[in-house]
């Protein structure tokens, strides 16, 4: 499924970090338990009424003088348009229309994509309405006055953002060619491979466009089979400077997460895995996609027979949070391993949609429970009833058991390796909902 995506843009200062925080409530994307992992206020998941989207923050920077503002204003606004369905560009009623406004005003007017203007710090609807109307004068289309701090106009602002919302945005997809996303911090080599997929003798290619956004997906076919890599343009256009910024690499991997099925986040093998790199790989797990790690700039590392084990460990120590991630060693230079990167996406986007049957599970629940018994907590033992699969991509069970709060994490986490232990499920996560019955 391909969720929407809104981007707040505007001046520092307007009330984009409020208003984020406002329309996020608890939604805020954070990863849990997961060291080294800060929790960036960047994007987070929205429901209003049955509307689902992804909003991004493009702010976040402080510039300090008033030409740093507009360049920065314009690389927010272009990230915007590069990477949202729809754009609220947030202005301020108390210091007025300003030049700054104006300007990027024109950037997303020429970009054709839908903005919703709107006002922010009308606390007092009687009071500020009279100057929200010079706003007009942006030429973007009617301003919404709304007030982030007190929850004024919020309402009828989200209606005007989901009205811009295509059928085709809120459809499941139907297309069933396994969709895939390289992302990774700046430099590791993610246009290079991309590059190197396209330049391959065997494949395939062709450009798909389709996507309201300007991210153009490309059909790869690899031994007569297609597979869809999400924002290649973007990645073969090239933006480095925006690139350089945290914030911004993050912003492009969450939008084009959220449309894959399969993630290969890429690492830079000169450079060892890092905690920008254990970030973006959080993005990718907390949406339960497949993973596979590439490590890439393989042929640069001098190499002992030992190599392999020592980056292995140390990927599996920084990124504890997804041990079940496929790691592969790569060069997007050479083409080394890139047939294997094609067998590998088979596999987890196998594993990603794998069902398995009611009756399986309980045998293998029935089993683990009689090699270890579960806990108990003050002379209550936890009882599991039963256990069944709900769903895929990830792969969802649910777990009936006596009294939920009996369910350990170690337990759970000793179930789940049953499981795998059983099926394997290499790359993908595992989510498990405990539910009790009377
Ligand atoms: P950002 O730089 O655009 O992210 O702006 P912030 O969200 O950090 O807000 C900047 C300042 O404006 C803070 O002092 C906020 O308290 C204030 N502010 C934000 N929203 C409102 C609002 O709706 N009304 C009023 N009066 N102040 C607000
Ligand atoms: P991106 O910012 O992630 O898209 O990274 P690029 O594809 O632009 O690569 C950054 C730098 O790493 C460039 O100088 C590439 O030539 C170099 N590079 C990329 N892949 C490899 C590789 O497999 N081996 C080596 N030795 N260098 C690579």
């Amino acid at each position: 499924m391909s969720k929407p995506v809104v981007a707040i843009v505007g001046r520092p200062n307007v009330g984009k970090s409020t208003l984020f925080n406002v329309l996020a409530g608890d939604n805020i994307a954070i990863v849990k338990d997961t060291p080294g992992v800060t929790r960036d206020r960047i994007y987070a998941d929205v429901n209003w009424l049955d509307y689902h989207f992804t909003l991004i923050d493009t702010g976040g920077i402080e510039p300090e003088s008033k030409d740093i503002i507009l360049s920065q204003m314009r690389e927010q606004a272009q990230i915007a348009i590069d990477t949202a369905d729809v754009i609220i560009f947030l202005t301020d009623v108390r210091q007025g229309l300003v030049d700054a406004d104006a300007k990027v005003a024109d950037m997303l007017r020429r970009s054709h994509k839908p903005v919703v203007l709107a006002v922010n710090k009308v606390d007092n609807f009687d009071k500020f309405l009279p100057d929200v109307y010079e706003f007009y004068n942006l030429g973007i289309g009617e301003p919404m006055p709304v007030s982030g701090a007190s929850r004024l106009g919020i309402g009828d602002m989200l209606d005007a953002v989901v009205e811009h919302f295509t059928p085709e945005q809120l459809e499941q997809e139907e297309d069933e060619r396994p969709r895939i996303a390289i992302v990774g911090k700046p430099n590791v080599g993610k246009s290079s491979l991309i590059n190197k997929l396209l330049g391959e003798k065997r494949l395939l290619v062709s450009d798909i466009a389709g996507t309201t956004r300007d991210a153009v997906d490309t059909e790869v076919t690899w031994e007569g089979k297609p597979y869809v890599f999400i924002d290649t343009a973007g990645l073969r256009r090239k933006n480095k400077i925006k690139e350089e910024l945290e914030r911004y690499s993050i912003i492009r991997a969450v939008t084009a997460v959220e449309r894959a099925d399969v993630v290969i986040l890429v690492i830079d093998a000169t450079e060892g895995v890092t905690e920008q790199d254990a970030k973006i790989a959080g993005i990718a797990h907390e949406r339960g996609k497949g993973i596979i790690i590439a490590v890439n700039k393989w042929d640069a590392v001098e190499k002992t027979d030992k190599t392999i084990y020592e980056y292995t460990n140390r990927i599996r120590e920084v990124l504890a949070f997804m041990s079940y991630a496929e790691i592969l060693f790569i060069s997007a230079q050479t083409g080394q391993r890139l047939p294997k990167l094609f067998e590998m996406i088979d596999v987890v986007i196998e594993n990603h949609s794998l069902r398995v049957s009611t009756g399986v599970l309980n045998e293998i629940m029935t089993e683990a429970v009689a090699l270890q018994q579960p806990p108990s907590d003050k002379g209550k033992r936890l009882k599991l009833y039963y256990m069944t699969q709900v769903s895929v991509k990830p792969p969802t069970f649910v777990i009936f058991v006596n009294d939920k709060e009996l369910m350990h994490f170690s337990y759970q986490r000793y179930l789940e390796n049953k499981i795998r232990e059983a099926f394997g499920f290499r790359g993908t996560s595992l989510k498990f909902f405990i539910r009790e019955r009377k």
